[in-house]
Order: C-alpha cells, then sequence, then structure tokens
C-alpha cells in the first residue's frame, strides 16, 4: 500500500522527525485559509500517487495567502499521470540550501532493509542509479543491530552530505529506520531531505511504502486504503470489490480464475495486442456482478475491444451470459466484445447470446485473432 506525501509525513512525525507543520486542503478556499494559518510564504504540493509532481507542475511557491487560493485553483483538479489532484498539502516555503536523498528499502536480493543516501538529492533517484550509480550508497542493516550510529555516520561520511550538517541529519536517519520498521514498510524515503540556509535539517518529501501482508498487524493505517491507488481505475474498481489491474492498453479482460485471465493476456499479448487490464469475476460469478465487470472494463476510455474467457466450474456460463445481456439492455456497447464460453451450460449461455452484441469464439486463440481483426477494420 503506497502512501500520499501527508500520510508517510504524518507517520514520519510520529517518530519525531522533522517534518514541516503542514495543512491538508481540499478547495482553493482550504488552500488560502491553510496559508493564512501558516503565514508567509507557502508550498502548495498535489497529493497524487506519482513521482516527479514538481517537473508537472503540481509543486507550486505562493507569496500570500490570495496567491496560495489562485495557485491551489490550479493544481487542485489538475491531472498527474493519469490521476486527478483532488488534495494538496500546504507547507511554510523552505529556504532550500542543499537537497540530499536517503531512502531504506527491503531488499529481496540481501534479504535485509537497504539504507541509501545520495548528495544527489530532489532529482529521481531512479535516474541517479543509471546515470551516476557510485553516488548512491547502499548499506545492508543488520537486523540484529538495526540502524546504529557509527554505521550512519560512516553513510553520511562516503555519500559525502556536507559535514556541517551530519550532526543533524544522523538522528533523522536513525528515526527513519525506526518508522520503516514500526510500520514494516517495504520503502521509506526522503527525496529532498533539506538543508534550510539557517542549517536546519527538513523532511520535505516523504515516500512510503507498507507491506500489505503486514496490513492487519496495522488497523490504524485503515484509514490511509482508499487514497492508496496509483490511479483512478484501480480505485473505482476496488470501491466495487473487483479484483482489477490496470494495465494501460486497448483490449478489455474479464475472465473468472487469476490463472485463466493471466492466459489470456499471455495469448493476447503474443497476438501483438496490448491487454488494458487484468480483471478476475472469481467463482461462482453471479449476473450481476459480470455486469459490474463489464461496466467497470467499458468505461475504460482506451478500451477498443473487450475479451471474456470464462470456463463453467462452479461459475454457470448461462448466469454469465445474462449478465452480459443486462448490459446490452442498459447501454450501446461502443466496442466490440469476443466471447469463450465453456464447462457447465456452455449451450444455454451461448443460446441466449445468440443474435446479440457478444461475438462467440471457440479458444482464447480465438479470441484474441478475432479481436485483432475488428479492431484493425475499425482503423
Ligand atoms: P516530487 O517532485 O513529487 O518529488 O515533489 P517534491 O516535494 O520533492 O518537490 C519537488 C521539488 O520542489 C523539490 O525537490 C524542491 O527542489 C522544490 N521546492 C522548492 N521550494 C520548495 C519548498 O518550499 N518545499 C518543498 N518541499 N519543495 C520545494
Ligand atoms: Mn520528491
Amino acid at each position: 500500500m503506497n502512501l500520499l506525501e501527508y500520510q508517510g509525513k504524518e507517520l514520519f512525525a510520529k517518530q519525531g522527525m522533522p517534518v514541516p507543520q503542514g495543512i491538508v486542503a481540499t478547495t482553493p478556499e482550504e488552500v488560502e485559509a491553510a496559508a493564512r494559518t501558516i503565514g508567509g510564504r507557502v508550498v502548495v504540493k498535489a497529493q497524487v500517487q506519482a513521482g516527479g509532481r514538481g517537473k508537472a507542475g503540481g509543486v507550486k511557491l505562493a507569496g500570500t495567502p490570495e496567491e496560495a487560493r489562485e495557485v491551489g485553483s490550479r493544481i487542485l483538479g489538475m491531472q498527474i499521470k493519469g490521476l486527478t489532484v483532488e488534495k494538496v498539502l500546504v507547507e511554510p516555503a523552505l529556504d532550500i540550501k542543499t537537497e540530499y536523498y536517503a531512502g531504506i528499502v527491503n531488499d529481496r536480493k540481501s534479504k535485509r532493509f537497504v539504507l541509501m543516501l545520495s548528495a544527489m538529492g530532489g532529482v529521481d533517484i531512479e535516474e541517479v542509479a543509471v546515470t551516476d550509480p557510485d553516488k548512491i550508497v547502499k548499506i545492508a542493516l543488520d537486523p540484529a543491530f538495526g540502524a546504529p550510529d557509527y554505521l550512519l555516520r560512516q553513510a553520511v561520511y562516503d555519500a559525502g552530505y556536507d559535514p556541517a550538517s551530519h550532526k543533524a541529519i544522523i538522528p533523522v536517519l536513525r528515526q527513519l529506520y525506526a518508522a520503516s520498521q514500526a510500520n514494516d514498510a517495504m520503502l521509506v524515503e526522503i527525496n529532498p531531505l533539506v538543508v534550510t540556509g539557517d542549517g536546519k535539517v527538513i523532511v520535505a518529501d516523504a515516500k512510503v511504502s507498507i507491506d500489505d501482508s503486514a496490513l492487519y498487524r496495522h488497523p490504524e493505517l485503515a484509514g490511509y486504503r482508499e487514497e492508496s491507488f496509483d490511479n483512478d481505475m484501480d480505485r473505482q474498481a476496488a470501491e466495487q470489490g473487483l479484483t482489477y489491474v490496470h494495465l494501460g492498453g486497448s483490449v478489455g479482460i474479464i475472465g473468472n480464475g487469476a490463472g485463466l485471465v493471466m492466459q489470456t493476456l499471455d495469448v493476447v499479448n503474443a497476438n501483438g495486442l496490448k491487454p488494458a487490464n487484468f480483471l478476475d469475476i472469481g467463482g461462482g460469478a453471479q449476473a450481476a456482478q459480470v455486469s459490474k465487470a463489464l461496466n467497470m472494463v467499458l468505461s475504460d476510455p482506451e478500451v477498443k475491444a473487450v475479451i471474456f474467457n470464462i470456463f463453467g466450474g462452479i461459475t454457470r456460463a448461462d448466469e454469465v451470459a445474462r449478465g452480459m445481456l443486462s448490459v446490452q439492455e442498459q447501454m450501446t456497447i461502443p466496442v466490440p466484445v469476443v466471447v469463450r464460453l465453456f464447462g457447465t451450460q456452455e449451450e444455454a449461455g451461448r443460446k441466449l447470446l445468440e443474435g446479440s452484441h457478444f461475438i462467440p469464439v471457440d479458444n482464447v486463440q480465438d479470441a484474441a485473432q478475432r479481436v485483432k481483426e475488428l479492431v484493425e477494420s475499425r482503423k
């Protein structure tokens, strides 16, 4: 589960880390009021599950409350990497002297939490890893010892942090480690970790990802769930109780059983098409579930065709067919839908679909082929 910046900062603040005193706002009026409360220059920051908000125009400074309102009205509602900005974080602006990077990631290879530091902060760390890999210091932390000060001292020295800031930064790194452990985080990241003109150390950004398998131990984080999706489609799907993953291609995929859906994705890929999504309607799905799934996939504007791949085991093919037909009754389906139905009640299911919008095929390969022809003939 990925957290928004302000949520990550809340967890950091609990460890005593120096985060700015920010206020979350959802309307330009609230942004103005927040700026007035804070006083002086403020920074208004888009709260979405995406990096590079600064470059995308989602981080802006404002000198007065009126200007903050104006900046807020521009950032709220804007799209960043396909996500609509619904919240902003208003914070006192910083007098930035230096920007560092600091992160702790759960590393599968070393089976340790790995501390990563770089003096090249404020820029995309993945980019630094490619262009200047030797500018990132990595230290695998022994779980028995955690992040002892002598290790942190060596690390900030090796990373080339300004010696004048070592003393102030080491406790922050210690707290960062504590935050990762207390919350079962796969990743905790500060980029930039700012040193101000007057030598203060400030956590200016926060990226936190919580291990989903550990969420049961953290009922206190449940409130963050709703905002943890990195695209609007995934969020809508979760709200509707669908097992859906947005993939960004043009062929909508619906099937029952994760394995069957993944096989369908593979066949679609092998035919040179890009799946729009993964969607498993599960075993024993009823008509209502089927129509919900089809509506979900059709709401994706990128979808040019849909493949249904249904194996009738405990799921009845006629029940699935009824779900599809109910969608056809409610709306004009704008794209071709190819259907492979087999197993329990397949005859009844196919009969129901006769003369409908839905195009029957015999197997997945045929489904992919058919979709390809249909999409190409529509160009
Ligand atoms: P990101 O682009 O999504 O990583 O968002 P950041 O919070 O890291 O902000 C992007 C950049 O905005 C930072 O690297 C700073 O260089 C710049 N920036 C300028 N003034 C401020 C300020 O007062 N506060 C913060 N947080 N960032 C600022
Ligand atoms: Mn950042």
